[in-house]
């Protein structure tokens, strides 16, 4: 089969198309979204080498369970010992001996076909496009904020940062009952914002006054992001880092402990939720999708993301077939 492969370099390859060990489905992937983790991977990142990719949609093609094959599926993306005391609490997404799709010890879906076990899995709903239902891992992240935290209707929330993961979470704590406010530098990412009912504002507006919001999520993963939101939060109040944050990070320890403010870690999140969003409309991926390169032009696919300030690009299996 076709991959694309992350050796020091990202190139397309032809490599043996993987079988699917017992309990685990064959899937054919159809889509695939590259993410921030997949571009910090080419940066050398965990140290992975091999095919990377951990968002898609698939159809299942073989399956020792013939219940699951034909169907349209996504894929949770740890994948967990199930023997260990954290995975004895439910807590297998953070099971240290698991492996994680495309971005720990298991090949990702930048490729033609993928196995995965059928406990990972979940069926698509008619309802959710492919292209939409490529949106799920993502979604599902910005969901885990509210298995986190309880955030009481009218909550204010500053989430600082217009990119795609920001997008999404002004979405999610909006349907919540947030009070959303969204900081950006990008004007039409803004307005694709506004145009859902979210209240916008630029970073260097008058508006936002130090300490003003009970809750404020970092989504740029940045140490510009990290200080933003701690400045925003108000005393007792919690600030989540919702991106993956590399490397050591530099804020003012002093506010922290000063105005006791709490601290929130937050990573990856359970399907469920974010397929039901999905299905019922009330988080829009669509206009997310800047662009779509088949799988040939990965490495272009990643070029035009280091040259644009894209929100969303997606990879196409299917094309020229
Ligand atoms: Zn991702
Ligand atoms: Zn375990």
């Amino acid at each position: 089969m076709k991959a694309l492969y992350f050796d020091d370099k990202l190139a397309v390859r032809e490599v043996p198309t993987p079988r699917p060990a017992p309990g685990e489905a064959l899937i054919k992937v159809l889509f695939a979204g590259i993410c921030g983790t997949d571009r910090e991977i080419l940066k050398g990142y965990s140290g992975f080498h091999g095919i990377p990719g951990h968002e898609f949609v698939g159809r299942v093609v073989e399956c020792g369970h013939s219940e699951w094959v034909g169907r349209r599926v996504v894929g949770e993306i740890n994948l967990a010992c199930g023997k260990c005391s954290w995975c004895a609490k439910g807590l297998g997404r953070h099971c240290p001996q698991r492996t994680v799709l495309g971005i720990v010890n298991r090949p990702g879906v930048f490729a033609e076909y993928v196995t995965l076990p059928v406990a990972n899995l979940h069926k698509v709903p008619d309802e959710i496009s492919d292209q939409a239902a490529t949106f799920t891992e993502p979604v599902a992240a910005a969901c885990e904020i509210l298995e986190q935290m309880t955030l009481p209707a009218g909550t204010p929330v500053a989430i600082v940062g217009d990119g795609r993961l920001g997008l999404l979470v002004a979405q999610v704590l909006k349907h919540a009952g947030a009070q959303v406010t969204l900081i950006g530098r990008h004007g039409w990412k803004l307005d694709l914002a506004r145009s859902w009912g979210v209240r916008v504002l630029s970073e260097s507006d008058r508006e936002l006054a130090p300490g003003s919001f009970p809750v404020t999520v970092d989504a740029t993963g940045s140490a510009r992001g990290l200080s933003a939101a701690l400045r925003l939060v108000e005393p007792r109040g919690t600030l989540v880092m919702k991106s993956t944050f590399h490397g050591a990070a530099h804020f003012d320890a002093t506010k922290l402990v000063v105005d006791e403010v709490t601290l929130l870690g937050s990573r990856c999140g359970v399907f469920a939720p974010a397929l039901d969003l999905l299905q019922r409309q009330h988080v829009t991926v669509h206009h997310l999708i800047t662009r779509i390169f088949p799988l040939d032009q990965g490495p272009e696919a990643f070029e035009y993301l280091d040259q644009t300030s894209a929100l969303k690009v997606l990879l196409e299996m299917d094309e020229g077939k």
